[in-house]
């Protein structure tokens, strides 16, 4: 039997500069991956090794998308963060290797039901509901690896309503790109379509309908959208 029951559900293409575009299969979220964010969460920062989380590829909301604010929430943040795109498959990859597996780069927003999360937290319970909800992983354009330069160099910022609420440097995570990689591709065997969120600066808050967010890293394409 050939036919489906439905028809399968697109999947969410994002376009990258001068390319064509990025069809999404995994986007794997990295935690507390700069210090004061983590301090601001009130957790020590320490190197025993990074962890993950993920979203659904359905999760995915272009910038420039408006948001619809999501329900059985009164807490919805902002998650500033640097989204590396996967090209070509890596497993086991070396720190000195896993550069080769990236595709681009872009800015992107881990949308979070703070209030959700936080009470998974408290009941030792899993995060998906306060991280992997539709809309909650908006991506701007992606810019090709090699025409971006020393990444740790970049400064990324969010403001909200024209005003700075998240700004750091690259350079202040806590496990780069190739770290970050490298790690990963021992436990998954990444594939070209995997997103990879990298971690937020400090200065994580608060939207409501009606908040403009405009996020950017360095010169890659910015990340956009209104709350409606
Ligand atoms: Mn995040």
């Amino acid at each position: 039997m050939s036919d489906t029951l439905f028809p399968p559900r697109p999947t969410p293409i994002v376009p990258v500069k001068g390319r064509g575009g990025f069809p999404v299969a995994r986007i794997f979220c990295v935690g507390r991956n700069y210090a004061a964010h983590a301090a601001e969460m009130g957790h020590e920062v320490d190197r025993e090794a990074p962890f993950y989380f993920t979203k659904s590829a359905h999760a995915v909301l272009l910038s420039g998308a408006p948001m619809p604010y999501p329900p059985r929430t009164n807490d919805l943040h902002h998650e500033m963060e640097l989204v590396v795109a996967i090209g070509a498959q890596a497993r086991d990859v070396p720190v000195d290797q896993a550069m080769d597996a990236v595709l681009g780069y872009g800015c992107g927003l881990d949308m979070t039901r703070r209030d959700l999360q936080a009470a998974a937290k408290d009941k030792r319970r899993p995060w998906d509901t306060g991280k992997d909800f539709e809309n909650a992983a908006i991506i701007g354009r992606l810019t090709p690896a090699d025409q971006v330069g020393d990444l740790a160099a970049l400064p990324i910022r969010l403001c909200v309503n024209g005003a700075v609420r998240q700004q750091a440097l690259l350079s202040d995570m806590i496990w780069s790109v190739a770290e970050i990689i490298a790690d990963l591709s021992t436990l998954y065997t990444l594939q070209p379509g995997d997103l990879i969120m990298t971690g937020t600066p400090a200065g994580v808050g608060a939207v409501v309908r009606g908040d403009v967010l405009h996020g950017t890293i360095g010169d890659l394409d910015p990340v956009a959208t209104t709350i409606i």
